[in-house]
């Protein structure tokens, strides 16, 4: 059932009941009203018999029928009343209105019998005489205590009843006006009582809504005072409870958002509650919130849904390192721990994902690099002693043998020397970088450049290799001397070992949009594009025989980018093979 206004309930019952209050009011009134005046017209009938009586009593023992008869006559007119005197046997004496003659015998009559008798007989009935209803009083006329007959008088009810219907209209008149007053009352009075309620439900219905800053309007009755108060207080305790809330969300979304590792929230039936920011990157989910879906429709990789479905049946805490193969490969390490609620009821799992990518790859590259070492280590002790044991097999004993192989010994033993150096250097420019940087400090690059190209002078005299030298004047960096001497002396050194003989190594060095550019150029060998992109790792070579015949370690260039990185800067290589190489460093002039 549809339920109402409480104005629309209030309202109707209020009238309801004023008007039958009314109804019952005027009702009483009218009947108390027509009693009274038939009291009334009683009494007054009561004093005119008594009048009556008193005068005219003597005349009746006298039987004086034809005098009394004419004074009853101009009586009754006079007094607007009918008289009547009957004679103990009911025949009629004298009348007011008729001839006694023609009327009958009254004794039957109800207020005659009565009178007769002594007493004071009322009645209203009907006048066959007069054709009307009349309203009779009936009492004995006594003389020397006896009964000698009866007076009576009467008047028409027609009378009474028209007094009455000329006061009835006034009586409804004014119910009617009361009414009216009433019903705009009662609608005063059942507004007055719902519109506090109303205003109530309304804010009941805003702080539903949330709006919680604005309180109620506290009015009205002192129990609508107390409501008022109670929901204000209410919305405050709410408000206060909503930023507590909320502000512990915000602290926790933003932990979640700052995290690097990928979180995911996982329920029993395999739906995401929770992806954070770094865990949306990594599987590369559009924005839009994926909560609620099923994970396998957000994130498609195998290997994690596995995991988490095992996490979902597992008690303990799970961990596993998955491996995503999408545009990279990519080595996660996953914890899963079983997520419960607040009471302690389990309802998923939280899956925490740490990229070690880096760290698999740092590790291989090590292991590639012990591996290296070793076997660039191993070939020069292979070849030294090898020649030892061909010296202490008897090979010393001839004088070109002995020299030949100490020479093969001696020239491992450099190559030794300068593996083991290079190793150094590396080591040393990385331990710099990791101990808080290189400090670097603004320094003109010329005299960097002068104690490089004379480093390799000798090298360049033995190859038949010109170095040409160019520096922009006044040209500064913010640098660390002696670590870019040595990528240069790296660079020209190459330069030189792999220019054909009587070629050219150019060395220039410039400024350009806020850079210095030192510039190596050779005309020789050039390096195939395909090697280019690795040529700065370790150990990598395009010509391994050449390089280690022309004393090479492998290691230059790579010490050659750590020098440059700890500059901020970055090296760069240009080349045709055919043509030679041109490698550039870069460096910021800041
Ligand atoms: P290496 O000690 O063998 O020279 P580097 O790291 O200095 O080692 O150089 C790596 C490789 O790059 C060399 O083996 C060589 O093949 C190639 N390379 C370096 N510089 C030049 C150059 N100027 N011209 C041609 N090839 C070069």
């Amino acid at each position: 059932m549809k339920a109402r206004r409480l104005l629309w309930q209030l309202y109707p019952s209020y009238l309801l009941l004023i008007l039958l209050l009314l109804l019952a009011v005027t009702w009483y009134v009218s009947v108390e009203l027509r009693a009274f005046h038939y009291q009334q017209t009683k009494l007054d009938l009561r004093a005119r018999t008594t009048l009556v009586e008193q005068q005219l009593a003597s005349r009746i023992a006298h039987a004086q029928g034809g005098q009394l008869d004419s004074l009853i006559r101009r009586l009754g007119e006079k007094s607007g009343t009918r008289i009547t005197i009957i004679l103990p046997d009911g025949q009629v004496l004298a009348d007011s209105r008729e001839a006694p003659h023609l009327m009958d015998n009254h004794r039957t009559r109800p207020e005659i019998a009565r009178a007769l008798k002594g007493e004071e007989g009322v009645s209203i009935r009907f006048s066959n005489t007069l054709g009307q209803t009349l309203m009779y009083v009936a009492k004995p006329a006594v003389v020397d205590g006896r009964i000698i007959g009866c007076v009576r008088t009467a008047i028409p009810m027609t009378a009474v009843e028209r007094t009455l219907s000329s006061i009835y209209p006034k009586i409804a008149g004014g119910g009617l006006l009361i009414a009216v007053l009433a019903a705009i009352g009662c609608l005063w009075l059942s507004r007055r009582l719902s519109q506090p309620l109303e205003q109530m439900e309304m804010g009941a219905q805003r702080f539903a809504r949330g709006e919680l800053a604005l309180p109620l309007n506290v009015s009205g009755s002192k129990e609508m005072r107390r409501l008022g108060e109670a929901m204000n207080q209410m919305a405050k305790e709410l408000a206060q409870r909503i930023e507590m809330v909320s502000d512990q969300r915000n602290e926790i979304e933003a932990v979640l958002a700052s995290m690097s590792e990928g979180v995911l929230a996982v329920d029993n039936e395999e739906r995401i509650l929770r992806l954070n920011q770094a865990a949306k990157s990594l599987f590369a989910v559009s924005d839009n919130p994926p909560q609620g879906k099923q994970i396998q429709e957000v994130i498609r990789q195998a290997d994690l849904q596995l995991f988490v479905r095992r996490a979902l049946s597992s008690v303990e805490r799970t961990e596993e390192e998955l491996v995503f193969r999408g545009r990279q490969e990519c080595y996660l390490h996953a914890v899963g721990s079983p997520l419960y609620s607040a009471a302690r009821e389990r309802i998923g799992v939280l899956v925490v994902l740490h990229d070690v990518t880096r760290l698999r790859r740092l590790e291989s590259l090590r292991r590639d690099f012990v591996a290296n070492v070793s076997h660039e280590l191993k070939t020069p002790i292979t070849a030294i002693s090898g020649a030892v044991e061909t010296l202490l097999d008897g090979g010393a004993e001839d004088a070109d043998t002995a020299e030949k192989f100490l020479r093969i010994t001696s020239k491992q033993a450099d190559r030794l020397n300068a593996l083991v150096e290079d190793l150094l250097d590396l080591s040393r420019i990385e331990q710099g970088g990791a101990e808080g940087g290189w400090v670097l400090t603004r320094e003109p690059i010329a005299p960097v450049l002068e104690s490089a190209r004379q480093a390799c002078d000798a090298l360049a005299k033995k190859a038949d290799v010109e170095i040409t030298s160019t520096c922009q004047e006044q040209l500064v960096a913010r640098i660390h001397p002696p670590l870019l001497e040595q990528a240069v002396v790296n660079l020209l050194s190459n330069a030189i070992k792999y220019s054909n003989p009587g070629g050219r190594v150019v060395l220039e060095a410039l400024s350009r949009d806020e850079m210095v550019i030192i510039k190596v150029q050779d005309y020789g060998c050039g390096i195939e594009e395909k090697h280019q992109a690795r040529l700065f790792e370790r150990f990598y070579r395009v010509d391994k025989a050449r390089s280690r015949q022309l004393g090479g370690t492998g290691l230059g260039l790579a010490i050659v980018k750590h020098a440059v990185q700890a500059h901020r800067g970055e090296v760069t290589v240009v080349s045709q093979p055919g043509s030679g190489s041109t490698f550039t460093i870069l460096l910021p002039n800041r």
